[in-house]
């Protein structure tokens, strides 16, 4: 299928095919912060579309958001057993609007893994972080799929 659109010159042309994201448990609140990074990281906004397009295309899975935004208070609770957060808090990239989570538990490890590969490889070398998509466990959350992305500046 993928050869025979690049065939057809598909790939480059006007027709892009969009899929939006799912939400976890339909959330308002995750779909309002989805349309808000229109406005405030637009960069990582057109990634999660790519994210989408991909698991859908590839590996036939919808991407379901289950994160994005974090509140102070938010940060504090996720990380309110480590003694790391207690000595000096820290902040996450979802404070600032730079990050989303995936929805992971009916993904394959095989799965995880090409999709942490997809983002590492089409946006680390432009993003400001180094590590564009990684799979961790965080305290109280439990293992999360986490993508964050600012688009780095180029001086030239
Ligand atoms: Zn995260």
């Amino acid at each position: 299928m993928d050869f025979i659109l690049k065939l057809l010159g598909f790939y480059k042309a006007e027709v892009i095919p969009m899929v939006s994201p799912m939400f976890k448990n339909d959330s308002e609140r995750l779909k309002n912060e989805y349309n808000a990074l229109i406005d405030k990281n637009k960069d990582l906004y057109d990634a999660i579309n790519d994210l989408a397009l991909f698991m859908r295309t590839k590996l036939n899975k919808s991407l379901i958001i289950t994160m994005i935004y974090r509140t102070d208070e938010e940060q504090a609770e996720i990380y309110k057993n480590s003694p790391k957060y207690k000595e000096k808090p820290f902040k996450s990239p979802h404070q600032f609007w730079q990050a989303w989570d995936t929805h992971s538990l009916d993904l394959s490890t095989a799965q995880i893994s090409t999709i942490v590969d997809y983002l590492n490889q089409k946006y680390n070398e432009t993003n400001y972080y180094s590590v564009t998509c990684m799979y961790h466990e965080i305290d109280n959350l439990g293992y999360h799929l986490h993508s964050q992305f600012i688009k780095k500046t180029i001086n030239k």
